[in-house]
């Protein structure tokens, strides 16, 4: 299924300035929010789809890697419910006008008044994942250990202490909501909210639990694997979908976003899936050709310079760079030569240069009226300067 593009949905040009999309996506938050559309499942798709779009475009740096890349560059879905974007850090943001618009908890289900009370997902929790370089190329498995609010355990969510007297809510008389009026954009309003004093539960007790202090809930270390899939990059985000901490009154998870740190090389350095490795040679070693040994991911391979090769030179090894990530094929290795100037010379070898060197102003003043036979005085030059240098 292809994905709409961006600026499309919520109907802004691509040029629309932050407050353009602020407005577009108000007015399509308001038309298709889950609230006015009961049992939509239309109107609900497409409040994620404006939600996403506006989450994206908001934000300078997201919005940047999107005009790039399009939705590869931000968003792309993986199997099993993960997805890959190209930023760091900051999720969410649009929830705040969400808030702003209908007063409260943003969250899909439940229907007008009774929303407070109504599913509401988890938070999303962000793990960061330092990788190898080598790790980032070619994937790997790994284990997330990260906290994350679970039911309490010893009372069971209710609060209370095991076997202590539980009463109705005095506040709220047990229905765990209070209402306001309030005045928002849209006009006076009756909002909802959780009773401050039973904290939405509709019960008050004598003795709260033990454990989580009558919160019901509790922060606990769980464990994910998860599989980093080859070619990620520094910087990515995957998402892992419910994994999160624990949505309220029956809603999902939170989802788990995993940043990804890749540790530089000693040796490569990365541009997208192609990879960069100097390699330092001698004058000789260019003039005269010479094979080399160069370090891949895959390991060393036989390398070979061909005589003549001027320095700064780059060559291209095909298919030894980054595999292509939720792709096929790999990116290539790039080898550019640098020549070593040596700086102390022994007495031969500062002789032996300064005969070369006398035979290359020969060579220099003779090819200098023979421009058509270049290629030949090339040649013939190669050969003086293997018989100086044996
Ligand atoms: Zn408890
Ligand atoms: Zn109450």
């Amino acid at each position: 299924m292809s994905k709409s593009d961006y600026y499309e949905l919520l109907g802004v040009d691509r040029n629309a300035d932050e407050n353009e999309l602020k407005k577009a996506y108000r007015k399509l938050a308001m038309k298709y929010h889950p609230d006015r559309n009961p049992d939509d499942k239309e109107a609900e798709t497409k409040f994620k789809e404006i939600n996403e779009a506006y989450e994206i475009l908001s934000d300078p740096e997201k919005r940047k890697l999107y005009d790039q890349f399009g939705h590869a560059g931000v968003n792309q879905n993986m199997g099993g419910g993960s997805g890959f974007g190209g930023f760091e850090g900051g999720f969410g943001g649009f929830e705040d006008i969400i808030n702003e618009m209908f007063g409260g908890g943003f969250g899909f289900g439940g229907s007008g008044g009774s929303r407070r009370n109504g599913p509401r997902r988890g938070k999303d929790l962000r793990v960061d994942v330092t990788l190898s370089f080598e790790e980032a190329a070619f994937g790997k498995k790994t284990t997330l250990e990260f906290f994350r609010t679970e039911t309490c355990d010893v009372c069971h969510g209710k609060g209370n202490e095991p076997g202590s007297a539980t009463h109705t809510c005095s506040t709220c008389n047990g229905t765990g909501e209070v209402r306001y009026t309030q005045r928002s954009l849209f006009g006076e309003s009756i909002s909802v909210k959780a009773c401050p004093t039973c904290k939405g539960k509709g019960e008050t007790f004598d003795k709260a639990c033990h454990q989580c202090k009558g919160h019901g809930i509790v922060k606990k270390k769980h464990t994910k694997e998860i599989e980093l899939p080859a070619g990620v990059f520094h910087g990515a985000n995957m998402q892992i979908r419910g994994e999160g901490d624990l949505g309220q009154n029956g809603g999902p998870r939170g989802d788990v976003i995993v940043v990804i740190h890749v540790k530089p090389h000693k040796e490569f350095t990365r541009e997208n899936n192609d990879i960069f490795y100097d390699l330092w040679v001698s004058y000789g070693q260019v003039v005269l050709g010479s094979e080399v040994m160069v370090p891949t991911l895959d390991g060393k391979v036989k390398f070979t310079i061909p005589a003549g090769t001027p320095a700064g030179k780059q060559f291209k090894l095909k298919g030894k760079g980054i595999p292509v990530l939720n792709g096929y094929g790999r990116g290539d290795q790039y080898v550019k030569i640098h020549v070593d100037i040596p700086k102390d010379l022994t007495k031969k070898q500062r002789e032996l240069l300064e005969a070369l060197e006398s035979e290359m102003g020969n060579t220099k003043s003779s090819s200098s009226n023979a421009q058509k036979g270049k290629k030949k005085e090339d040649k013939s030059f190669f050969d003086k300067m293997k018989d100086a240098l044996s």
